[in-house]
This record gives structure tokens, C-alpha cells and sequence, in this order.
């Protein structure tokens, strides 16, 4: 043995632990692409995961019923914990063929879910809150997935192929790239199809890369509404479509049809039991009636219309959070429950419609520390949308939708002087655009007719739909771009072609020379 100094071994820097960094979790879902038989098999494990679910959620139960029997006898007794479940499920699968066929990540996992429900109720007893209840028994259709907790040989994603220990390989449209260190892959039905939910954790330096010091952009405050489902404090109005609106005749149209497909199928159902009991059997359960070919495909049509509108919200809103992240530098946000939106019947369907919480959710994920959440009430003001950046407290109904401010005499839409208010909170500034019209009408009429000087600000600009990326480009002759137009319209080859003929065209005098707007 040589000495410490001279040993290759201890020369050699001792490798340094890699950091543990904050992560951020991430979930990805993707469409599966599958067959008649693959389905079936995914509704197999499904159907064995519901029922061992069932099974340990009932053992539960049965052990709370015997600790308070017998501790009510003076006998220390003791919970069930989550070891003592994946004990019971190791039993249970040399017992049941379903469940040993079920990968055993797979089943532990059912008993991991189960043994979350019980802790959330046991703290919720012991903070002394109420509501929260035990995981109890459950329907085989509220039961909708189950999980692979660690992404790798059991459950992975190869050349566009979701490879699943147990159950196969599956075509997966996994049209997106997933970023960071891949965790737990889940297999869910929604929608009227199987989704794989791949969940991956990224370091949070990588998700909301750290700002530059010298950021041009502007801070902003936003307030979220029912009539433009966000007003930012710089007088931009975000009014994506009501997606179920648009659609809500063709649903209800669909619906009408499921519904008399129901009822023929409620008739079948008490023709064959009472065919049955009048040959004295005991008639099969409603739930094993076999469904029609054109109730089945009913089905299908109300669940993709369905789908359709959750995308198109989707969409739009996940547009909207990216081009605020894009234009500013902060983001303040009015917080505020919707829950008095909901219960107000003449409000309900369109603040359903709007979905003002999971935009706000969105926006958080798509900021990250440029979300600055801010309260709905200046303390002895009143809400945001009844006081004025002055400080003056301004009160209105929900129908007033413009602020007129008694002792500054800003002039202004009502959520556009909300947005401000809350950029105020947030950062202390207020956006320009609330003194725009201030300069127009200080020499004006405001003065003349005596009194204070009323500011005006014209209503919101609406944002425009195209993505802010897509600026038009200057130079017309580039036959990719359209040329004036941000929009998708004008980019196809019919539009491309129009704005030829008419660069072609002479042009009016005191246009630019070869540029034309169309
Ligand atoms: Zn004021």
C-alpha cells in the first residue's frame, strides 16, 4: 500500500453529490392509438385495479369499525398503514389471477392512492377541518385509470410506441417532446379514449429561465371578467371564443338524440325483465343490458363534442397566457373565488363557460415567479373594481362598465381601471395608456364646462387572435409571409395569390413604392 499522498485512488477529487435542485413537475398527455383487442385489454386492467381498489378501500373500513370497537373497550388498536396494504396486496395477487397479471408497481400503486385519500381525512381530523372524507367505495365508471410510478423498463415511450410491462406495446401519438427526467406514466380514459400522461420533473431554472437584469418590458396588472375574460392594465382586451356557446346548439341537438336512445334502451330493459319474471327468473341487472350499436355510437358523438369544446378552451387559453408571458415583464393578477359567479343563475353558464380559474391556473404555470398574485379589496377601499387609482373609493353595480371617478375624473372602462388597481398594488405603477386621453382633453371641453379636468380613455383594444410571433414583414415581395395581414386566413395560397395581382396593380398616389397593405 503506498501512502495517501502518492495513492491514485485518494489523488483523485471526490466526486461531488450532484445538487438537488427545486424540480417542477410536468405532466404531458398523449392520445393512444389503439385496436379493438388493445382497448379491451386496458379496460381489463382498468376493471382489476377498480376492483382491488374496492377490496383495500373495504379493508379500511372494516379496520376503522374494529379500532373504534375497540377502543371503545379500553383496547389499544392500531390503523391500517400503507405497508400493511402492500402486504395485503402481495396476498391478494397469488389469490386472483386479474390482479397477479397486473404489473406490481401497478399494484402498489392502487394501495398508494388509497393510503393518500385515508391521510388527507386523517389530517383534515386532526387540523380540526371538516368535509374531507375517508376514500370510499366507487363506481366502476368514476374509476378512470391507473399508474406506472416509475418511468423505465416497465412503462416507457420507444420509437413512437408506448411500451407497457404486462399489457403490450400501444401506438402513441406523442406528437410533443418531453422535457426533463421522466417519472411515473399514467393510462387514463377520458373523452371516450385512452390518454398516456407521462409526468416529468424539470429543474425550475429550466422552466422559468431567470430574467435579465435590464428587461424592456413593461409590468402589467391583469383583471380577469365575464365580458372580456382578461382586461390587462396597458387597455388590451383578451376575449377568447365561449367555446360551449359556439357549440352549444349542436350539443344540445346530440343530446336530445342520446336521450331517446336512452329511453328505447330503458324499454328493452323492462321488456326482457319482465319477460324474465314472468317466467319466474330473476331479471339480469340493468347494468348488463347489452347498449345498441347506435346507442354506443351516440355516445361517442356527445363525448367528442365534448372534447371538442375542453380543447378549444384549452387552446385559447393557453394562447392567451403565452402571449401576456411574451409582452411583459410581470404580470399581476386580481385573485378572487368564482364561486359567487357560479351560483348566480343568470351568470352561472357563462362564467362555466369561461373558465376564469384555470386561466388564472394557466398563467401561473406559463409565468412562474412573473405571476404576482394580488388581493381583490384595498382595505378601506373596496374591491378593485370599486375604488380608483386615485385612491378614491368608487362604487358600482355589476352593470356600470365605466368607471367615472368623482374626485380625479378619470373616465375609463371599468376593467381596464381594475387592471391598473392592480398593477398599482402589485408594482406601484400605473399604465400610460389610463393618461392618454388626458392631454387630448385637458385644453378641451373637459375645462371649458369647468370643474375638473375628465380623462378619457378610449374602451380596450381587443387582442388580436393571430400569435404575437407572427409580426407581418415589411418587405411584401416574400411570398411566406402575408404581407399586412397577421392572420392564418392570409396565409393560404389563395390570399397569396390575390395579394400578387394587386402588388401587380398600379398603385394610388402617396403610397409607399412597393409595399401595399391589403
Ligand atoms: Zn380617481
Amino acid at each position: 500500500m503506498s501512502s495517501p499522498a502518492t495513492s491514485p485512488a485518494k489523488k483523485r477529487a471526490k466526486r461531488a453529490r450532484a445538487p438537488k435542485h427545486a424540480g417542477e413537475t410536468r405532466a404531458y398527455r398523449f392520445p393512444l392509438d389503439v385496436t379493438p383487442a388493445q382497448e379491451a385489454r386496458l379496460h381489463e386492467a382498468r376493471f382489476a385495479c377498480w376492483r382491488l381498489r374496492n377490496r383495500l378501500v373495504q379493508d379500511r373500513i372494516e379496520n376503522r369499525d374494529q379500532v373504534k370497537a375497540a377502543r371503545a373497550a379500553g383496547i389499544a388498536a392500531a390503523y391500517l398503514t400503507r405497508a400493511d396494504q402492500y402486504e395485503a396486496v402481495k396476498g391478494y395477487a397469488k389469490h386472483d389471477q386479474d390482479w397477479g397479471a397486473l404489473h406490481s408497481q401497478v399494484r402498489q400503486n392502487v394501495a398508494v392512492r388509497v393510503d393518500e385519500g385515508c391521510r388527507r381525512w386523517f389530517e383534515a381530523r386532526r387540523d380540526g377541518r371538516s368535509g374531507v372524507k375517508p376514500p370510499r367505495l366507487r363506481r366502476f365508471e368514476s374509476y378512470r385509470g391507473f399508474t406506472y410510478p416509475q418511468y423505465g423498463r416497465a412503462a416507457r415511450i420507444r420509437n413512437g410506441r408506448l411500451e407497457l410491462s404486462g399489457l403490450g406495446a400501444f401506438r402513441v401519438n406523442a406528437y410533443r417532446k418531453i422535457r426533463g427526467r421522466k417519472k411515473t406514466v399514467t393510462l387514463a380514459f377520458a373523452q371516450g379514449r385512452w390518454w398516456c400522461i407521462v409526468t416529468a420533473e424539470i429543474p425550475v431554472g429550466l422552466v422559468h429561465p431567470p430574467l435579465p437584469a435590464a428587461d424592456p418590458r413593461p409590468d402589467a396588472g391583469v383583471d380577469p371578467g365575464l365580458c372580456a375574460l382578461l382586461t390587462d392594465s396597458h387597455g388590451v382586451a383578451y376575449d377568447p371564443p365561449q367555446a360551449w356557446h359556439n357549440d352549444r346548439r349542436r350539443l344540445a341537438r346530440a343530446q336530445k338524440t342520446l336521450a331517446r336512445q336512452w329511453q328505447a334502451h330503458d324499454a328493452r330493459y323492462l321488456a326482457q325483465a319482465y319477460a324474465a319474471l314472468a317466467l319466474g327468473l330473476w331479471p339480469v341487472s340493468y347494468r348488463h343490458v347489452p347498449r345498441s350499436k347506435r346507442l354506443k355510437a351516440q355516445l361517442a358523438v356527445v363525448a367528442r363534442l365534448h372534447a371538442r369544446i375542453a380543447n378549444v378552451r384549452d387552446h385559447h387559453q393557453k394562447k392567451t397566457a403565452a402571449r401576456l408571458a411574451d409582452q411583459y415583464r410581470q404580470v399581476a393578477v386580481e385573485e378572487h373565488g368564482v364561486q359567487f359567479l357560479l351560483r348566480n343563475r343568470r351568470l352561472a353558464r357563462l362564467a362555466a363557460d369561461r373558465a376564469i380559474h384555470k386561466q388564472t391556473l394557466r398563467l401561473q404555470s406559463k409565468l412562474g415567479p412573473r405571476y404576482v398574485a394580488v388581493g381583490n379589496r384595498r382595505p378601506g377601499l373596496g374591491g378593485n373594481s370599486q375604488s380608483c387609482v386615485c385612491g378614491a373609493a368608487v362604487p358600482k353595480t355589476l352593470s356600470e362598465r365605466t368607471h367615472r371617478c368623482p374626485a380625479c375624473g378619470l373616465v375609463a372602462g371599468r376593467d381596464h381601471v381594475a387592471a391598473n388597481v392592480v398593477q398599482l398594488m402589485a408594482f406601484g405603477t400605473t399604465s400610460p395608456t389610463l393618461q392618454r386621453g388626458a392631454g387630448s382633453l385637458s385644453t378641451g371641453d373637459g375645462e371649458a364646462k369647468g370643474g375638473a379636468c375628465e380623462r378619457r380613455v378610449s374602451e380596450p383594444a381587443r387582442a388580436s387572435e393571430a400569435s404575437g410571433k407572427r409580426q407581418p414583414h415589411a418587405d411584401c415581395d416574400q411570398g411566406h409571409t402575408t404581407g399586412g395581414e397577421p392572420t392564418v386566413a392570409g396565409k393560404t395560397s389563395r390570399h397569396r395569390a390575390k395579394r400578387r395581382s394587386l402588388a401587380l396593380a398600379p398603385q394610388p398616389p402617396g403610397s409607399p413604392a412597393g409595399c401595399r397593405r391589403l
